[in-house]
């Protein structure tokens, strides 16, 4: 029996502000643990959340960049459960008005494009941290980040393979980092991915049994354990079994899925609305002001790299992966380069530079005009396309300009003829037979008289001036 896999996914990622969503604590990663706190996000008696605006602002930008329709109206509810990392006992969410709805994400599958539905994005608060000690003995919990504001995105089950949700995954990331939505770190849990997935016969319309997926912690993982996940079920059901309902975590170094808690267990949040906040109304203007604040995306930014500037998919798709490294592209292109030379600088020399080093692309000292700079000089023929990759890697290291670094290393070609034409008038009064070879005829004496000049200048001799000089003067 064949199977189709259906997968949809809960993506939370945390917003880039500078303080907490309902106090004014700081939001900062790595801080020593419980010096982010105050009576608020501790949940003590008697405190009240204030609502930070612009979480509200990025909630908005988020759901806009996902083409979710905005609710004019929302509101917080609360979500009731207990665990430790959970000082009030209930966590501020959205339940039945949420800030964006009904929205989607396209990715592109070898050249196609597919839209992947969004059924909500939701803004609510992180819990704390619960730190569990190796040997079982206690469990400790940090708190700082109690309050840091999330969205949440949740997938419609649109989502047909393993590799198809690792590129909804990067698309949505892409994405959130051109807005500045999210750093999206997911070594530092800002952006954090749970899955469900399920198996149906195909050509069948209802859904089969799904189980939940957590504690994936790279996209890499998500799609192993999407894999792992849909191979056991097929097995289950290809011998005649049942999958039954549960949250299963991926375990790393097994490389499988191992059951975490069944359905028996599953919370019943007693959702009702937050009585200690405001509604949210969210005006006309609101809406305009951050709509003036979404940048090109990077899928339009992709299309329009291969419409205006003719680059070929490929190029187009890697030079837009990453905002920085787009801009940093424009602004070479911007700077008189070529752009399928700029494109070419950038991908291999550039991105391979700092892959190398692990520097990011704001710390490259190579600045874009002074990249535009290097291409020039190859196409005016001052030094050749293999000395351009040692000049560029000097700049790498020094943040020199190109035609300092040329004259620096002793590269600059000579193409001035009141130069070389002694040095040739020499070549030839010295070479005789060669002379007299290329008049009978042997056109490879020719070569054997440029190698002379060649030789003579160290390499440096322009040799295009150097073969027309040559030729004017032993022509019969
Ligand atoms: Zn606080």
């Amino acid at each position: 029996m064949d199977f189709e896999t259906v997968i949809g996914l809960e993506v939370h990622v945390e917003l880039k502000t500078d303080t907490k969503i309902f106090c004014g604590c700081r939001t900062n990663f790595g801080a020593p643990p419980n010096t982010n706190v105050c009576p608020v996000c501790l949940g003590l008696p008697g405190t009240l959340p204030v609502l930070n605006e612009r979480a509200v602002d990025l909630a908005l930008k988020a759901a806009m960049a996902l083409n979710c329709r905005i609710n004019r109206e929302a509101k917080f509810d609360r979500k009731n459960y207990f665990y430790p990392d959970l000082p009030k006992g209930y966590q501020i969410s959205q339940y039945d008005q949420p800030i964006g709805e009904d929205g989607y994400i396209e990715i592109d599958l070898g050249g196609q494009r597919k839209r992947i539905g969004i059924v909500r994005v939701h803004l609510e608060e992180d819990a704390g941290k619960s730190m569990h000690a190796p040997d079982g003995t206690h469990t400790l919990v940090d708190y700082n980040r109690t309050g840091v504001p999330l969205i949440e995105i949740v997938s419609k089950p649109d989502i047909r393979s393993p590799e198809e949700a690792r590129l909804y995954l990067e698309a949505l990331k892409s994405i959130m980092e051109y807005c500045d939505i999210s750093d999206c770190r997911m070594e530092e849990g800002s952006l954090r991915c749970d899955a469900n997935i399920s198996l149906r016969p195909v050509g069948q319309e209802a859904f089969g049994q799904k189980t939940e997926l957590k504690n994936m912690n790279s996209f890499r993982n998500v799609q192993r354990a999407l894999e792992y996940e849909a191979d056991r079920q097929a097995q289950i059901l290809r011998a005649g079994g049942t999958i039954e309902q549960e949250t299963r975590r991926f375990d790393e170094a097994t490389q499988t899925t191992v059951s975490m808690r069944s359905k028996e267990e599953a919370h019943d949040y007693r959702y009702f609305p937050e009585p200690d906040l405001v509604r949210l109304h969210i005006d006309e203007a609101w809406l305009a002001r951050i709509r003036a604040t979404l940048p090109e995306l990077p899928l339009q930014k992709r299309d329009r790299y291969i419409r205006e500037l003719g680059l070929p998919e490929y190029d187009a798709g890697v030079l837009t992966a990453n905002r920085a490294v787009a801009e940093y592209y424009e602004q070479v292109v911007a700077a008189g380069a070529d752009a399928k030379q700029a494109s070419n600088w950038v991908m291999s020399d550039l991105l391979g530079y700092l892959n190398t080093t692990g520097q990011s692309i704001d710390e490259a000292k190579v600045r874009p005009a002074q990249l535009a700079g290097l291409i020039a000089e190859v196409g005016s023929g001052r030094i050749s396309i293999k000395q351009a990759r040692d000049v560029f890697k000097a700049m790498c290291e020094t943040g020199k300009d190109a035609p300092v670094l040329i004259k620096e290393m002793g590269m600059e070609q000579i193409s001035d003829e009141s130069v070389l034409i002694p040095i040739i008038e020499d070549v030839i009064a010295k070479n005789p037979k060669s002379v007299e070879d290329y008049r009978n005829g042997k056109e490879k004496a020719l070569g054997a008289l440029v190698g002379q000049t060649m030789k003579a200048t160290q390499g440096k001799a322009n040799p295009a001036v150097v073969n027309k000089l040559i030729l004017e003067r032993i022509r019969p």
